[in-house]
């Protein structure tokens, strides 16, 4: 975890207790190259050290909904995309990534790739293994974020068909987190603004599968001053390097400052910033900025 990560983290735990909720803590682990069991471990050990319980989830699978690692949930995956599938709603596609910037057309969005559709009405059938697309149609979704306020996306023109399983067999993010969130009974989904876009698809694939809509919270991205997104790059802000510097009441004082939620950067533990939390509003919805030079010592 890098400090923009324990960002999320406390501004769910907040929200989640402000609320009187409950905290989950899901192990994403879809991507066989990224994930190990060991970064789930340090994860775990990171958010106790800072004061960040959680009611349900982790990796010893605390609460009726498990098992909460994606890596072994396969078959409600499976069971979701039959659905689709058997809908006519899904095609393979075998285009390669090159084939995919190639038809890449001009579009409104972010600086993501809007697939065209290339292998919608494909009629041959390659000899190799394809992803599972999703059709979408020309509509727009509306939705309103905590935050962010109304919103609305035209899942053909921001979002185009997206990907439910990848050539490899590897669920998408999409899909996973939909049917997790579904079988898990989410109520509010807070997370990095970068991921608002993903709501519109998310949304679609609620509505195909018979399930409630969550309450979508996107909080601003924290930033370096340059404007850039926090990475490795700014070893700083690594829980590892943070650990080394600092007390846990000091990081979560320090960011609480930086995002607004007090005005002074004292220490202070995650429970004292429940009680105001309800009517927080981020201070800018255009990022949080922190400066990595001042989080060394
Ligand atoms: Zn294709």
């Amino acid at each position: 975890m890098h400090l923009g990560n324990v960002y999320a983290a406390l501004m769910s735990w907040l929200s989640a207790r402000s609320r009187g909720g409950e905290w989950l803590l899901r192990i994403e682990d879809l991507d066989p190259q990224r994930s190990k069991a060991e970064f789930a471990r340090l994860i775990e050990d990171d958010l106790c050290w800072l004061g960040l319980d959680w009611d349900e989830g982790g990796l010893d699978n605390r609460g009726s909904a498990g098992p909460y690692s994606q890596s072994l949930r396969g078959e409600f995956y499976l069971a979701a995309l039959e659905r689709l599938e058997s809908s006519g709603l899904t095609y393979p596609c075998f285009c390669t990534r090159a084939d995919i910037m190639a038809t890449q057309a001009p579009h409104e969005s972010d600086g993501r790739i809007v697939y065209a559709g290339t292998c919608r009405h494909r009629t041959d059938r390659p000899d190799r293994s394809g992803a599972t697309r999703l059709m979408v149609p020309d509509r727009d979704i509306h939705f309103t974020d905590r935050f962010y306020g109304p919103q609305s996306v035209n899942l053909a023109r921001h979002c185009g068909d997206f990907v439910l399983r990848r050539a490899d067999g590897a669920w998408a993010y999409q899909l996973a987190v939909v049917v997790d969130d579904a079988l898990m009974g989410v109520t509010e989904v807070m997370r990095g603004a970068d991921l608002l876009l993903s709501s519109a698809q998310q949304i679609y694939l609620y509505d195909l599968l018979g399930q409630q809509v969550p309450q979508f919270a996107h909080l601003p991205l924290m930033c370096n001053p340059a404007g850039q997104r926090l990475a490795k790059r700014d070893a700083s802000l690594s829980m590892a390097c943070l650990r080394e510097n600092f007390t846990a009441p000091e990081i979560i004082g320090r960011l609480a400052a930086a995002v607004g939620l007090i005005p002074e950067p004292e220490p202070c533990r995650p429970a004292e910033l429940i009680a105001g939390f309800e009517h927080f509003r981020p201070q800018s919805l255009a990022a949080v900025t922190v400066n990595p030079a001042e989080w060394v010592r």
